[in-house]
């Protein structure tokens, strides 16, 4: 008789909520992994480096476990067809696993409850990949927030040591079940090829003294790219939190605050997965214009700024948070390009790909999602790269054509498509 602890987007082995659960009850506990197909099936590349980077992780965590006595069980399927086989092969007595807020997510596990239960196998689900979830930041008169600000201030009232304390699971690792070390897949067993991209460094505390001050100059690199470590769990919500607070870095803390606030968004609001936050907004007529999104796309669009940023997320898979601003503004307002385009190629290659925070930056970007600028506020690409890039060490880094005198024209007129956009989002928004 065993428990079993499902890992999913909390790949670690300390300060863990649902192993720390798992590990104080009663049964021995077997670590799970499932490759979904469902969500590999739809990634377009087989060297998705996301992929090898969680596959890179489980092995070691495959080899701790080892070390340990223990063992990782590692599927590849559908997952309800993966764990009708896992209740025919254990005795399992009890599920453990970390919320997932994501709605594909909530519906896999609304699904597994139920199963379970028809099995009358316990299913315990933990907050672990946030500070403070759905409801529990919420206004006087028990609605959710819809605006930043104010939420922040609640949030960061609330935010008390109790909230940061770590999970000690090491004390009960001895708790894990005892086996032989099971089967481990290759990448290729699971259809996937290595990729050759360099992932982020996990440390980011040395990056938090200068990163009020130089966060927005994307030349500086000033920021901690731990996005992809937050985004699978190899680094604890908790314990980065916990240190922006000992070491002062407030403005960095409001940003990991971002991250809740997008996440208790789309679990209120999942309808804004696919349509936009402000209804009204579905109804823009967007141009559309597949050869325009194209050169958006491959960073020909003659404007240095976005050409450097989308090159940047081209090569590496990142993109600097000012950039991606620029970048999303530009192919909404400037090109009346759908932001779920962007939306979409934005999911295909950021590391730090989180469907939330994607969608909160894509429709704060457009003016369509909840505490909005104004839609008439039109970023202009020149004016922000003079003023973020003022000596063009970002562009040229990432865009060097643009070292050379001669180089592409811009693809659209910044007055020209300005005064497009306004007129197209009145017409929509019935303000004419
Ligand atoms: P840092 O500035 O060092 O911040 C630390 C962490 O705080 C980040 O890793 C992230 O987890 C969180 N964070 C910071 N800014 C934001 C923000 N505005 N919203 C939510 N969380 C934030 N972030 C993602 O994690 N995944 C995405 O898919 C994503 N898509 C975006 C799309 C657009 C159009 C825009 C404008 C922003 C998007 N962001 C996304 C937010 C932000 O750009 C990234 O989190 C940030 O650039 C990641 O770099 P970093 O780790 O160096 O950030």
């Amino acid at each position: 008789q065993i428990s079993i602890c499902w890992l999913r987007r909390d790949l670690r082995l300390h300060d863990h909520a649902a192993l720390y659960h798992a590990l104080k009850d009663k049964q021995p506990v077997l670590l799970l992994f499932i490759f979904d197909t469902k969500i590999l099936d739809r990634l377009g590349q087989k060297d998705d480096p996301r992929i090898s980077f969680i596959h890179r992780t489980l092995e070691t965590i495959h080899q701790e476990l080892g070390s340990l006595g223990s063992s990782l069980l590692v599927k590849y399927g559908k997952p309800e067809k993966i764990w009708a086989e896992v209740l025919e092969e254990y005795e399992v007595k009890k599920v453990f696993t970390n919320k997932d807020y994501e709605p594909y997510a909530r519906e896999r596990d609304e699904l597994l409850a139920e199963y379970l239960r028809s099995e009358n196998i316990p299913f315990e689900t933990f907050k672990d990949q946030v500070l403070f979830e759905n409801k529990e930041i919420l206004k006087e008169d028990q609605k959710p927030y819809t605006v930043f600000t104010p939420y922040f201030k609640r949030w960061r009232q609330k935010l008390d040591p109790f909230y940061l304390k770590a999970y000690p699971v090491k004390k009960y690792l001895k708790n894990l079940v005892q086996i032989e070390k099971l089967p481990f897949p290759s990448l290729k067993e699971i259809g996937f090829q290595k990729s050759d991209y360099s992932f982020p460094n996990i440390n980011f505390e040395h990056k938090l003294s200068g990163y009020e001050q130089r966060r927005d100059f994307p030349a500086d690199d000033a920021t901690t790219h731990i996005g992809l470590h937050l985004r699978f769990g190899t680094l604890s919500i908790r314990h980065a939190a916990k240190t922006a607070i000992q070491q002062g870095a407030e403005k960095w803390l409001s940003e990991l605050a971002w991250r809740d606030f997008y996440m208790m968004i789309l679990w209120h609001f999942p309808h804004t997965a696919h349509s936009a936050f402000k209804p009204a907004y579905n109804r823009i007529r967007w141009r559309n214009n597949e050869t325009e999104f194209e050169a958006w796309c491959k960073g020909t669009t003659g404007y240095p700024i976005v050409d450097a940023g989308m090159k940047q997320l081209n090569q590496t898979g990142y993109m600097h948070n000012r950039v991606r601003m620029i970048v999303a503004s530009f192919l909404t307002k400037h090109l009346l390009i759908d932001w779920k385009w962007g939306e979409a190629y934005f999911a295909e290659k950021l590391l730090d790909y989180d469907m939330a925070s994607n969608i909160g930056g894509w429709q704060w970007a457009c003016g369509c999602g909840n505490d909005a600028a104004p839609y008439f506020r039109v970023f202009n690409p020149e004016l922000q790269a003079k003023k973020f890039d003022p000596e063009n060490r970002y562009i040229h880094q990432w865009a060097p054509e643009y070292k050379e005198k001669k180089h592409a024209q811009p693809i659209v007129e910044h007055a020209f498509a300005r005064e497009r956009v306004l007129k197209v989002f009145k017409e929509a928004l019935n303000e004419t």
